[in-house]
This record gives C-alpha cells, sequence and structure tokens, in this order.
C-alpha cells in the first residue's frame, strides 16, 4: 500500500509552520515505519514554537500513536498492522546516571527516535524505542488514551520524585492539560491522595472538580495564604518566580516543591532562602519520564484506572495545525490531537 502525499508540519523560522510533502523513509535495521493515527500537541511543542528557535524544516511532535507500516530488518515481536504507542526518548540503561535512577539525565537520553517527528504522516521510529519502549495496543486501549503514555509518564516521574505517601495533602499549580494530567495519574495510582488545585480560569476549575478535585483555589497571595494549606507537596505545572514562591508558601515545613516547567534560559526565581533551610523544605526539578514509568502508565491506561482520554477537547487533521496551536495558546483548549493530513487520507 503507498501512502501519498506524506505530510509533515514543518518549522518555517520563528514561530511559523507549514504542510509541506516529504519523500516517505524506508526503516533500517530494527526500525519500525510507522503511519500516523493519533499525534498529541505538547506543551514543549508550544514551547519551542513560541522561543522561536527550531531549525527551519525541522518537525516536532512525539506524542505518538500509529500503525505499522513496515518493518526494517531484525525486528521481533511487531508485524504490520500492529497499532503502537511509542515515546520519543529511551536512556541507555548501563550509564551511571541510569544505574542511580537519573535516567532522564542519561546521555542517549535526549535522542529523539522519532523521525522527523510526531507532526507527520509516517515517521521513522528508532531502534532503541523499538526494542524498549514501543507498546502494541490492544483493542480495548483507545488512541486517545493511549496518546498520553508519554506526558502521563512524565507525570508519574513528578509525582515519584515528590516522595509523597498515601493520604497526603498535595497542591497542583495550574489546571492545564498537565495540571490535570497530575490529578488524574494521582487518582489513578495513590487515590487516598487529597488534591487542591489552584487555576485562574474559572471553567478549568470547575473540570478540575469534576475530574475529582478536592478543591480549587483562585491564585492571589492573600486569599492562599488565608487557607493555611500545608501542603506535603505542590506541583508547579505553572512556572516563573511568583508561583514558585508562592508553591514555597504553601508546602507544609519539610514538604517538597516540584518544579514541572519551562523556563526560558535567562529566567532566574527570587526564594526566600530561610525558608528552605529554617523548614526543610525541598525543591525538586523533574525531566521527562523514563522506562520505568512508561511502563506503570501502560499498565494502569490498559486497566482501565487512567483515562486521560477526558483531557482531550480537539481533534483535527495536521492541515489544522496552526488553529490547534492557536485553540491552546488562547486557553480555549486543553489538549489538542492532530490525525493525518487530509491529502494522505484522501489517498487510503
Ligand atoms: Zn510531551
Ligand atoms: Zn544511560
Amino acid at each position: 500500500m503507498v501512502f501519498s502525499p506524506n505530510n509533515v508540519v514543518a518549522c518555517a523560522g520563528g514561530s511559523a509552520t507549514r504542510l509541506e510533502p516529504r519523500p516517505e523513509q524506508s526503516p533500517d535495521f530494527g526500525e519500525l515505519l510507522l503511519r500516523l493515527r493519533v499525534v498529541g500537541l505538547c506543551g514543549t511543542d508550544l514551547y519551542k514554537l513560541s522561543a522561536g528557535n527550531e531549525q527551519p524544516g525541522s518537525v516536532l511532535g512525539h506524542e505518538v500513536v500509529g500503525d505499522v507500516l513496515s518493518l526494517g530488518k531484525g525486528v521481533q515481536h511487531f508485524a504490520v498492522g500492529d497499532r503502537i504507542v511509542v515515546p520519543h526518548h529511551v536512556s541507555c540503561g548501563d550509564c551511571s546516571f541510569c544505574q542511580k535512577g537519573n535516567e532522564t539525565m542519561c546521555e542517549v537520553f535526549r535522542e529523539n527516535l522519532i523521525a522527523p517527528g510526531g507532526f507527520a504522516d509516517t515517521m521513522v521510529i528508532g531502534d532503541r524505542a523499538v526494542t524498549s519502549a514501543a507498546y502494541i495496543l490492544s483493542g480495548e486501549i483507545s488512541d486517545k488514551a493511549a496518546v498520553f503514555l508519554e506526558p502521563a509518564a512524565c507525570v508519574l516521574r513528578s509525582i515519584r520524585r515528590s516522595g509523597i505517601g498515601s493520604g497526603d495533602l498535595v497542591v497542583i499549580q495550574g489546571a492545564g492539560p498537565m495540571g490535570l494530567l497530575h490529578l488524574l495519574v494521582l487518582r489513578a495510582e495513590m487515590p487516598e491522595t487529597r488534591v487542591i488545585i489552584i487555576d485562574p480560569v474559572s471553567e478549568r476549575r470547575v473540570f478540575a472538580e469534576k475530574l475529582g478535585a478536592h478543591e480549587v483555589l483562585t491564585p492571589g497571595k492573600a486569599n492562599l495564604l488565608a487557607q493555611n494549606i500545608n501542603a506535603d507537596a505542590v506541583f508547579d505545572t505553572v512556572g516563573g518566580s511568583v508561583v514558585m514562591g508562592s508553591s514555597i508558601e504553601l508546602t507544609r515545613h519539610g514538604g517538597t516543591v516540584v518544579l514541572f516547567a519551562h523556563a526560558s534560559n535567562e529566567e532566574h526565581a527570587k526564594i526566600d532562602l530561610n525558608s528552605v533551610f529554617k523548614f526543610e523544605r525541598r525543591i525538586v526539578g523533574t525531566y521527562s519520564g523514563a522506562l520505568a514509568e512508561q511502563s506503570a502508565i501502560f499498565n494502569l491506561i490498559k486497566c482501565g484506572r487512567l483515562d486521560p482520554s477526558l483531557l482531550v477537547t480537539h481533534t483535527m487533521p495536521l492541515d489544522d495545525f496552526e488553529k490547534g496551536v492557536s485553540l491552546v495558546h488562547n486557553r480555549k483548549a486543553l489538549k489538542v490531537l492532530f490525525t493525518p493530513s487530509k491529502a494522505s487520507l484522501g489517498s487510503l
């Protein structure tokens, strides 16, 4: 079967993108060629686009579900037609970072194993991802739920790095897709946790309550301090100095703030050092998700305890990429998924 034309959403300088045809690749030894089913638009993609530093011609996107179109030599355990989900980053498993549990700091971890990227009708999956990180999806798992494997694994790593225990009180700063995904993964993995979510947008607070938040609050120092919250952990999915300051204040003595948000290279936070030193608070960074978190998330989705598809508000073809970006940018959408380009569907 030949799918043509084969389109990608290519970066086109600054924050611009354009849909353009590319020749279809063929998989090398150990690789798979995948035909896109859905790809998620992630905060990282948005961050990279708005920073505007991407090389023209490069292709973003890394939350991918697709069908196997062809196999490179030596590939085992997969067959043409398998529906799979696969992350783009895989650690080596052997180096000192991997051995010490900092797998996402591994030297090879940041290599992108989805080429040219996920915003494409077809893509090649690198051999390390094929061997250790790709999952075949059985009938009961929807594309819409499976596409969250990678972002939910990032969230699970964040939760594990917070060190919280059953029954703890946590605060999530931000009820965007990643804040709400923290809520859903907490509810699936540690259902005894009590969760407070803070967000300025009232529809998002209402939705957070529907998804099981115990309490929702609006940001604002006076308001938050009056609540006397004393959280065991605060997850900052918003970022910036102000939110970091308030996250520290919302944490109990001995509690943990987890930073789960992008910052520009020049961005520094001013924090009250004694609030860390004298009160034994920890500020912890978390980056991406490793194989252990991916496998735990796959099992949670598979058994139905985690259903992140609730966060999908829009699905549209790659042709409408810029529309999807602007919906998320203007907070008119939570999670946007893209399906293959119209032209490639027309050729089926
Ligand atoms: Zn992502
Ligand atoms: Zn390693």
